[in-house]
C-alpha cells in the first residue's frame, strides 16, 4: 500500500486504522486543515475521493489534538468499514486503554458512553468498560505521589515460542545472575528518597521462580525495607510464574517476606499446546502447583492465552473451565499477540485467525456465571482478531497492581534489566518514562549511572 498524509502528525494514528482490516487499498492519501472551528480531511482510496468537515469545540492545544486525531480516524474508519463490509469490535478506537479514555470523559462531565458509540465500538464492549470501571470503584485513584515498585526477573526456564519479551532460557544466561543480583541490590538501596504512596510491590519476569531459593531471598530481601516501610496497601505480588518451577522452599520464602499473591501462569490446560509452545511441563505441573500453594493463602492469578498453537475454541473453553475449578481469585484472558521477535509468527498466519473471537465471547460467558467480574483491560497491537486482554476478579480480589499499571494512575518504579518506570502528572495530564537497558550485560554495566537518572527522573 502507498500512503501519503499531508499531516505528519496523524500518520501512524491512520496507519494503525488501515491495520484494523484484512483488506488494504493500494493508494491512500490524506489531507488535513482546520478552518473556524471546523476540521476538515479528504481521503482518497484508490481513486475514490471522500470528503468530511466536522465541528469541535476546541479550547486549547491539547483538546485540538485530540479532536484533530478522533475525526481523521473515525472518517478513515469509516470510509473503510463500508468499503469491506468489516466492522472492527472496538470500532476506529486503536489506542490500547479503552477504559482510559472513558475516565477522561468522565472527567470532563461527559458520558464516555456517547463518545464510545460515535466511534463505533460494539455495545457489549461498551458495557464491558462499563462493568470495568465498576468493578475499579475504591481502587482506581488518581493522585500524585502515588507509587507502584515493579522488580524486573528477566530469567525463564525455556524461551516460549510466542514470547516476544527480552527473557532468554536460564541455562544460556545464569552466569549474568551473580551480577545481576548485586545490580538489583544496589538499585532497590537507591530508591527510597524516590517511593512516594506506596500502593503495591510486584515482581514480574521472565519467570521469578525461575531463580533458586537463596537467589529468590536476595531479591526478597533488598525489597523488605521498603515494603515495610512505605506500604499501607500491603500487596506484594510475586509472579512466580510456569509451575514447573514451584516449590516448597520458594512459597514458604515468599510468606516469610509479607507476600500477598502469587501468578501461576499455565496459559492452557491442554497438555498437547503446553508441548507446541515450548513449556516443559504439563497441566498435572498447574494442579501441583496449585495445591502446593494452598496452605499459604496466597490470592492467586492466573494467565490464560487465547489463539495459542493450533487450539480449537473448544480447547480453550476446557481451559477457561478448568481454570475456573482451581478457584483462582484473578483470571486473565490475553489474545495472542504476535510481534517480530515471536517465532510462531514465522510459522503461522495468525492474524487471520476468526477463532480468536469465538474463544473471547466464550470465556466471557463463562467467567460472570462463575462470580468472575471484569476489572481491568488493555489491547495491543497486533492483536488477533482486534479483541481484548481482560483480567478477571472474584468480588474484592482486584490486583491494585493492574489497575495502576493499566490506567496509569500512578507512579512506577521499576529496577532490574528493561524496567521502564513512569512518572504521572496527573494534574498536567502528563507522562514521562525513563527505561533501563534490556540486555543483562549493559545493564549490570550501566547501573550505576542507572540508579542516578532515575534519581534524577523521580526529582
Ligand atoms: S514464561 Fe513468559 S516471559 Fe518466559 S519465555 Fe514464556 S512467555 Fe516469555
Amino acid at each position: 500500500m502507498t500512503f501519503t498524509t499531508d499531516c505528519a502528525f496523524l500518520e501512524n494514528e491512520l496507519l494503525d486504522v488501515v491495520r484494523l482490516f484484512k483488506r488494504r487499498p493500494e493508494i491512500l492519501t490524506h489531507s488535513f486543515r482546520f478552518e473556524e472551528g471546523v476540521f476538515f480531511n479528504t481521503f482518497s482510496v484508490d481513486g475514490n475521493e471522500y470528503s468530511f468537515q466536522d465541528k469541535g469545540q476546541v479550547c486549547d492545544e491539547l483538546q485540538f489534538k485530540r479532536l484533530e486525531r478522533r475525526f481523521a480516524k473515525l472518517r478513515l474508519y469509516e470510509i473503510l468499514s463500508n468499503l469491506y463490509g468489516e466492522k472492527m469490535p472496538w470500532g476506529a478506537l486503536t489506542g490500547i486503554r479503552p477504559t482510559k479514555l472513558a475516565y477522561m470523559e468522565l472527567e470532563q462531565g461527559k458520558p464516555f458512553e456517547e463518545l464510545f458509540r460515535r466511534m463505533q465500538v460494539r455495545e457489549d464492549n461498551i458495557r464491558l468498560v462499563e462493568e470495568i470501571l465498576c468493578a475499579q470503584e475504591g481502587i482506581y485513584e488518581k493522585k500524585d505521589g502515588n507509587t507502584d515498585l515493579f522488580v524486573s526477573i528477566p530469567f525463564c526456564p525455556t524461551k516460549c515460542a510466542y514470547c516476544s519479551f527480552i527473557t532468554a532460557p536460564i541455562d544460556k544466561t545464569k552466569h549474568f545472575l551473580p551480577a545481576y543480583l548485586d545490580a538489583l541490590e544496589k538499585e532497590l538501596a537507591s530508591v527510597s528518597d524516590s517511593v512516594g504512596n506506596l500502593r503495591s510491590v510486584y515482581i514480574g519476569g521472565g519467570t521469578p521462580f525461575a531463580l533458586e531459593t537463596e537467589e529468590l531471598a536476595r531479591v526478597l530481601k533488598a525489597i523488605d525495607p521498603l515494603y515495610r516501610a512505605y506500604s499501607p496497601a500491603r500487596e506484594y505480588t510475586v509472579e512466580a510464574g510456569r509451575p514447573d518451577v514451584f516449590t516448597e522452599d520458594k512459597l514458604a520464602l515468599l510468606k516469610d517476606y509479607g507476600v500477598t499473591r502469587i501468578c501461576i501462569n499455565p496459559q492452557s490446560f491442554s497438555d498437547d499446546t503446553l508441548q507446541k509452545i515450548g513449556r516443559k511441563h504439563t497441566s498435572a505441573d498447574v494442579y501441583r502447583a496449585f495445591e502446593m500453594s494452598a496452605k499459604y493463602g496466597f490470592d492467586v492469578n492466573v494467565d490464560l492465552i487465547a489463539g495459542l498453537a493450533d487450539e480449537t475454541p473448544a480447547v480453550f473453553e476446557e481451559s477457561v473451565h478448568k481454570a475456573v475449578e482451581t478457584g483462582a481469585d484473578n483470571i486473565t484472558v490475553h489474545c495472542l499477540s504476535l510481534k517480530s521477535g515471536a517465532k510462531l509468527k514465522e510459522e503461522t498466519d495468525y492474524l487471520e485467525n476468526d477463532f480468536i473471537s469465538t474463544m473471547v465471547a466464550s470465556s466471557r460467558e463463562i467467567l460472570p456465571k462463575n462470580e468472575y467480574v471484569p476489572y481491568y483491560m488493555y489491547r495491543q497491537k497486533y492483536q488477533v482478531g482486534n479483541n481484548e486482554n481482560v483480567g478477571w476478579t472474584k468480588p474484592n480480589k482486584a490486583c491494585v497492581y493492574n489497575v495502576d499499571i493499566m490506567e496509569e494512575t500512578a507512579d512506577n518504579l521499576a529496577v532490574g534489566a528493561n524496567a521502564v518506570s513512569k512518572r504521572v502528572f496527573t494534574e498536567k495530564g502528563l507522562i514521562t518514562r525513563f527505561a533501563s537497558q534490556k540486555d543483562l550485560k549493559t545493564y549490570i554495566e550501566n547501573v550505576d549511572s542507572i540508579i542516578e537518572k532515575r534519581r534524577e527522573f523521580f526529582k
